[in-house]
């Protein structure tokens, strides 16, 4: 038998490698634009088209390459940035492996037009599949000017494997924003499908991120300033009260560089733990300075990782600045969320007496008896009155709540308490909790979650059924964008449509909404549109297209809040609906919706047998 191992052939063994450092179209963006950076560009133009599926295009004012340079780019392990090993340890450049250029090639068309200051004439370099097509002197402008065709058109099975254009867009205005971030000094322009999304001249750090995110980042930029032996620290931390439920924008630099530190992000988690709830998570742009000997920047191939000499100490200094200056700017504690509210039954004066409440309840009411379908039909019908209704927002609660904490009245309202429920087998439980008896046990339903998932179940099913009732409004509603967001929000624009809110491009950044889902509060809709966005932007990759997902957001919006009074027959009618619902006891997370007490654990609680 001959010999069963062979070697790959080149172009072979390049589009395998390629894998690595390609694996979607922002990777490609990220690439060439940080060769434009490391070519000393002042202004770099990002030309996308079909979320960067059909063409990606950089072109920059730096040195550009020589016709000999030009000719080796394409070759792996081509690179002007490093020579040796020692190099490794003193890295200035983004890029370092020389392997960009020649995994691009390797499973794209890509046309090069490039020429240096010294030169009279450029060079154009047709390639594709790391086969030279053409090679050519040209005339054209100092600097680069790279465009890639058809990404993946040799390698069907990955190019099957590209998310929506929605999902790829936000990967490429990701990486371009970290890169704008990190480069404040060079003119940045982003174009999709011809669009202008972005042009952001040269500017200071401030000024960048605001012409990122948007003019109202100018009053929540807190500013941060450190410098020590070990590291320096610059940049801005968003105030507290504009932290995000979803991740926000989290932005570490070091060096220049975008990384990603789940350590450093731990260390101004903490610095904010006094001043945000635990599902909020705060926004920050941090930018750290360190001596290049200290900073490994060689362990992740895709570049995001690096590892510090001494992260211990970075630690805690990232920890201490933070702090610093969210004391600096008079930012304290002002909320406690743990704190404990009292039972929301009102203190009884002395010598009132306890009037029996007037609501008749059925005193053998089982929520876990299964309801008819005509009940289940006006219970439904309820909920989407419901959903109108003004919700109380959980700080007002808290303010409202936080006077009412003294052990006395704490005490008085305990046995009026007991008293009414002697009447009546259902309570509401800091304004968060239905509270009722059962032969067997006390069960709790967290108010919230049981109508979240109410709403949920039921939007679903219209949506399986392709029945979903749009309200038109009487005025329609403008809703201004951030570029990005509205970049997004296009992309989304049929899935969006599909969930029955009736919206459209009305130019100049901004949607215009036509109406909503039945029964859904017109206040609330500038906050729907822009948790689908923060939702789409930070699960992208689980994809909110499905309708789950955006079943999931719109019922966020619309469901009953903790912090929201419920009389008797609300909460008795969200009982009646939750049981008939597929999961009631587990909402689309997989958390609780309802805690039941046994009979057996109260007696064993207060032990007896
Ligand atoms: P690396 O950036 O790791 O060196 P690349 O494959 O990205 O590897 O690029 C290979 C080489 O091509 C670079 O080292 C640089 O010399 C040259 N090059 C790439 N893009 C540009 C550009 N936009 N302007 C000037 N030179 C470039
Ligand atoms: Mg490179």
């Amino acid at each position: 038998m001959g010999r069963l191992i062979q070697l790959l052939p080149e172009h072979v063994a390049n589009q395998i490698a390629a894998g690595e450092v390609i694996q979607r179209p922002s990777s490609a963006v990220k690439e060439l634009l940080e060769n434009a950076v490391d070519a000393g560009a002042s202004k770099i133009d990002l030309v996308i088209k079909d979320a960067g599926k059909s063409l990606i295009q950089v072109i920059d004012n730096g040195k550009g390459m020589n016709i000999d340079d030009a000719n080796i780019c394409f070759q792996r392990h081509a690179t002007s940035k490093i020579k040796s090993t020692d190099d490794l340890y003193a890295i200035n450049t983004k890029g370092f492996r020389g392997e960009a250029l020649a995994s691009i090639a390797a499973i794209a068309q890509v046309e090069l037009k490039t020429k240096t200051a010294n030169e009279e004439l450029g060079i154009q370099i047709n390639i594709e599949g790391s086969e030279i097509l053409s090679n050519e002197p040209i005339s054209c402008p100092v600097g680069t000017n790279i465009l890639m065709k058809n990404l993946f058109f040799n390698v069907p099975a990955r190019r099957n494997f590209l998310k929506s254009n929605a999902v790829e867009t936000k990967h490429i205005i990701d990486e371009f924003e970290r890169i704008a971030l990190a480069h404040p000094e060079v003119h940045f322009t982003m174009y999709n499908n011809d669009n202008l999304v972005f042009d952001l001249p040269n500017a200071t750090n401030r000024q960048r991120i605001i012409n990122i995110f948007g003019k109202k980042y100018n009053e929540r930029l807190v500013p941060l300033e450190e410098k020590t032996s070990i590291t320096e620290i610059s940049g801005f931390i968003l105030k507290p009260e504009f932290s995000k439920k979803t991740r926000g924008e989290q932005f570490f630099f070091v060096n220049d560089r975008f990384i990603k530190n789940t350590y450093l992000n731990h260390a101004v988690r903490n610095a904010y733990k006094e001043l945000i709830s635990k599902d909020q998570f705060p926004s920050y742009f941090i930018y750290l300075t360190v001596p290049k000997d200290s900073l490994d920047i060689n362990i992740h191939p895709t570049k995001t990782e690096v590892k510090f000499q001494d992260d211990r100490s970075i630690y805690a200094i990232v920890l201490s600045t933070v702090k610093n200056s969210l004391g600096k700017y008079s930012i304290s504690p002002s909320l406690d969320f743990e704190q404990e509210s009292s039972f929301q039954v009102p203190p009884l004066k002395k010598g009132e007496a306890i009037k029996p409440p007037t609501i008749n309840v059925n005193p053998n009411y089982n929520p876990f008896e299964k309801v008819s379908s005509k009940e289940k039909q006006e219970a439904i019908a309820n909920s989407l009155d419901m959903i109108k209704e003004p919700s109380i927002s959980f700080d007002q609660n808290l303010n409202e709540t936080s006077n009412q904490t003294d052990d006395s009245q704490l005490e008085q309202n305990w046995t009026g308490l007991t008293k009414i429920n002697h009447y009546n087998k259902i309570f509401q439980f800091q304004r968060k909790y239905i509270v009722t008896s059962l032969s067997s046990g006390i069960i709790l339903i967290d108010q919230e979650r049981a109508h979240h998932q109410i709403v949920f179940e039921r939007l679903l099913q219209q949506f399986q059924d392709k029945k979903i009732e749009t309200q038109q409004l009487a005025f329609p509603l403008q809703l201004e964008l951030s570029n990005s967001d509205y970049e997004l929000s296009l992309e989304l624009l049929k899935e969006i449509k599909e969930t029955g809110i009736d919206i459209d491009d009305f130019g100049n950044n901004t949607l215009v909404i036509n109406g909503l889902p039945m029964g859904f509060d017109i206040n609330e809709c500038k906050g729907l549109i822009e948790d689908i966005l923060e939702n789409f932007k930070h699960n992208a990759d689980e994809l909110i297209s499905n309708n789950e997902n955006l079943a999931w957001t719109i019922s966020k919006r619309g469901c009953i809040k903790s912090g929201r009074d419920l009389n008797v027959s609300e909460m008795d009618g969200l009982i009646n609906e939750l049981f008939c619902c597929d999961s009631p006891y587990f909402n689309f997370k997989g958390k609780p919706i309802i805690i039941k007490l046994e009979n057996q654990e109260i007696d064993s609680r207060f032990e007896k047998k």
